[in-house]
């Protein structure tokens, strides 16, 4: 039986519409959420995805302004902007879009973000608040991992779950947020030995590693949930090929454009698998939709306000 696709777009839409009616209850009782989105030099992917955020922000009715240093800004002026952003109280998430300008120090500046106002949860102190358990902001796309499992009312707790991937960004966080969720939980990188093996033992398999296609069936236990975080553009005829020959609807477009978007997950794994998220459509849309939910989470703490979990569809 063909995988139950679980639709990101879907359960994306959802938590915007429920973050929209926060976001209305608290401009009325005069605190309106307020992003800030950092976007040094000029990097037309980076340029395209901010896009995406702030119209997020229009949508959702939080308030959000751009900052464009030049590309040739230093490390101490980004340092004053982030100060200034830190300092200012209408700013409830700083958002620094990377990569950076390469003369600066992008650790540096990331750490000067007021962990109170770190939408992306990737400052020290929200990793730490993240591995104790302890409220905090969480990095958007893992948060969204479990939001589509949640949401597909797929259990966790007790669950073998296998991630592939222990980047900072994404494999690691989904591991602790999946521990935090009672998973049993092996993590997976370039140096683990018999990956197919591994992969075989998930009931629940995260794959967030960045090579298109890299699970295949072989990798899958048949009923396994599968998670694919991965966004790989294909350009290789070969490659794409391997992947979607006999997809008619991706050949069309792969003539046109000359590229197609993958995941991690060869698409055959949706013959074995229980539930699958698709690329494009799968984790993809949950990733804004979270950096929605955590500016509005980040008010509220930001005002010793009860944070509460968004209401489960
Ligand atoms: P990184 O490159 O930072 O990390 C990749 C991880 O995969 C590393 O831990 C690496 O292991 C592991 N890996 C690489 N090759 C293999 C292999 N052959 N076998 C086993 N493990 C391997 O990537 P990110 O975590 O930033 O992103 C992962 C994917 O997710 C990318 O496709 C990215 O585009 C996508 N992504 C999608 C988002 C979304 O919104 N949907 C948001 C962020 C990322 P090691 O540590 O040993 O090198």
């Amino acid at each position: 039986m063909p995988a139950r696709i679980l639709d990101g777009t879907k359960i994306a839409s959802d938590i915007r519409s429920e973050v929209a009616a926060e976001v209305k209850t608290m401009t009325s009782a005069g605190v309106r959420p307020g992003l800030a989105v950092v976007l040094a030099g000029h990097n037309p992917a980076s340029e395209i995805y901010v896009r995406g955020k702030v119209k997020a922000c229009e949508e959702v009715g939080i308030y959000s302004e751009q900052h464009t240093p030049a590309e040739s800004a230093t490390t101490s002026e980004l340092l004053a902007l982030i100060e200034d952003l830190n300092r200012r109280d209408e700013i409830d998430g700083i958002l620094v879009q990377l990569p950076l300008p390469r003369q600066v120090d992008s650790k540096q500046v990331l750490m000067a973000v007021d962990p109170a106002k770190d939408v992306d949860g990737f400052h020290p102190v929200n990793v730490g608040f993240l591995s104790t358990q302890r409220p905090g902001l969480v990095p958007c796309t893992p948060a969204g991992v479990i939001e589509i499992l949640k949401r597909s009312n797929i259990a966790i707790a007790g669950q073998e779950a296998v991630v592939v991937g222990r980047s900072d960004i994404v494999g690691k966080p989904a591991a602790m947020l999946l521990l935090n969720a009672n998973a049993t939980v092996t993590v997976c990188h370039s140096k683990t030995h018999d990956l197919p093996a591994v992969c075989r033992r998930a009931d629940i398999l995260v794959a967030a590693i960045g090579r298109a296609g890299m699970i295949t069936r072989d990798f899958v236990k048949p009923g396994a949930t599968v998670i694919d975080v991965g966004m790989n553009k294909v350009t290789d005829a070969a490659e794409f090929q391997r992947l979607f020959a006999g997809n008619l609807r991706r050949e069309e477009a792969f003539r046109t454009k000359g590229s197609t978007l993958a995941g991690d997950v060869h698409p055959e794994v949706g013959e074995i698998a229980g539930a699958l998220t698709p690329v494009p459509g799968g984790v993809g849309p949950l990733t804004i939709a979270m950096l929605m939910y955590n500016t509005v989470k980040a008010a509220k703490m930001r005002r010793g306000n009860g944070v509460g979990e968004l209401s489960r569809a």
